[in-house]
């Protein structure tokens, strides 16, 4: 049986480079089904679809293939054959993704993708109902979350790096919205599975969140005896 860790929380605690450094360390392969999400929202604008609307977004669902492959222990997301794993990072997509992500619809059409990865692979897989509806079974499950103040000190970081504008308290709204709007929906809203175990980093750096979380995963593969 493959070995499921399920990390949930919101957006900006660092899942994914947290999660996949960690991944890296155990060997798993890691899956950022953020990206899913992102890749319906960006099939949404291309075809000039409203994202909050099911009946814009549903009809559009039959043209979209997304495949996950992994490059070298790297996800690439695929839309109809085409790589978009870069192109899904813009701001557009991020807002476009929470508002299909509230779409039963577009859950259901992504929940087999998820699944059929984590029951062949070892597997550290990041979202927001991981835990609670994707993966209930998982041995190890994280809620990983850190102030919203944090969260978006460390966006404007990454934006910065990446030479692009910044404004601070657009930031910390978005931030602010988006986790309203992911806590509050009523298909598989964020919120802590009854037994994931609660990490705050907002005090931690990276290299100490990766520890912290390596430390859970670990004492949970030891109780499972081993891998
Ligand atoms: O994790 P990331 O910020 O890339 O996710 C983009 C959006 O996709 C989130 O704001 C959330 O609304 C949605 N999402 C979700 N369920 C997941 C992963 C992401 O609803 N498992």
């Amino acid at each position: 049986m493959s070995f499921q860790i399920a990390i949930d929380g919101p957006s900006g605690a660092g899942k994914s480079s947290i999660a996949k450094a960690a991944a890296a360390r155990l060997g798993f392969i890691y899956v950022d089904t953020g990206a899913l999400y992102r890749t319906v929202a960006l099939h949404a604008i291309r075809n000039g679809a409203d994202a909050s609307s099911p009946q814009d977004v549903i009809p559009l669902l039959e043209t979209a293939k997304v495949a996950l492959k992994h490059v070298d222990g790297a996800q690439r997301v695929f839309l109809n054959g085409e790589d978009v794993s870069d192109i899904i990072r813009t701001s557009e997509v991020s807002m476009g993704a929470s508002a299909v992500s509230a779409i039963p619809e577009v859950r259901a059409f992504l929940f087999g993708l998820q699944r059929h990865i984590a029951e062949e692979n070892n597997v550290i897989m990041d979202g927001r109902d991981i835990g609670t509806v994707v993966l209930p079974e998982a041995q190890v499950k994280i809620f990983l979350t850190a102030s919203p103040e944090a969260r978006a000190e460390r966006r404007c970081r990454e934006l910065l790096e990446r030479g692009e504008k910044v404004d601070y308290e657009q930031v910390l709204r978005d931030i602010i919205q988006r986790d309203y709007n992911d806590s509050n929906r009523a298909t598989a809203p964020l919120k802590q599975a009854e037994d994931a175990v609660l990490l705050d980093n907002s005090a931690l750096n990276f290299e100490q969140s990766v520890d912290a979380l390596l430390a859970i995963a670990e004492k949970s593969i030891s109780a499972n005896g081993g891998k």
